[in-house]
């Protein structure tokens, strides 16, 4: 399997780590929305957030904050994004799970802009309904 991300887990690519423990680590983005971006992941592959095995959730959650504190403390960025892509259409580009922790400044310019839909009073009630349906 061709992985950028377990290449860098067994250390047959480069990165600037941050964190590493037996079942995660974390590193540097390359091509960072603000300097600081860093990558969090579980060291076994898995693609996407529904394939990683459930118990191992609080752990890389956990080591997410973790690592979102030492990001927070030490570049005394005013806030961050916690962002999972999930599936092409949601923007994900590495198919090895990963949560990006990427450090926000009063000073900088992103916006997400979103066209946001409005529900009309049936359709959130259905919409709840279906969903609720399938926890
Ligand atoms: P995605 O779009 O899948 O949510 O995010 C993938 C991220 O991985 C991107 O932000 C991209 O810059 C980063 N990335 C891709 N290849 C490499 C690499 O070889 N090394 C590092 N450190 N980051 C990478
Ligand atoms: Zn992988």
């Amino acid at each position: 399997m061709d992985c950028i991300f377990c290449k860098i887990v067994e250390r047959q690519a480069p990165a600037e780590i941050i964190y590493e423990d037996d079942a995660v680590i974390a590193f540097l983005d390359t091509r960072p929305m603000n300097f600081g971006h860093t990558l969090v992941i579980p060291k076994c592959h898995c693609e996407n957030f529904l394939e990683l095995p459930n118990n191992s959730i609080p752990n890389i959650f956990g080591i997410a904050q973790k690592v979102a504190f030492a990001v927070q403390d030490s570049l005394q960025c005013s806030g961050f994004n916690l962002v999972v892509n999930n599936g092409k259409d949601a923007g994900q580009s590495v198919f090895h799970f990963h949560v990006h922790i990427i450090p926000r400044f009063s000073t900088d310019s992103f916006r997400f802009d979103l066209n946001f839909k409005r529900y009309n009073p049936e359709e959130i009630i259905e919409i709840g309904k279906k969903i609720r349906n399938h926890i």
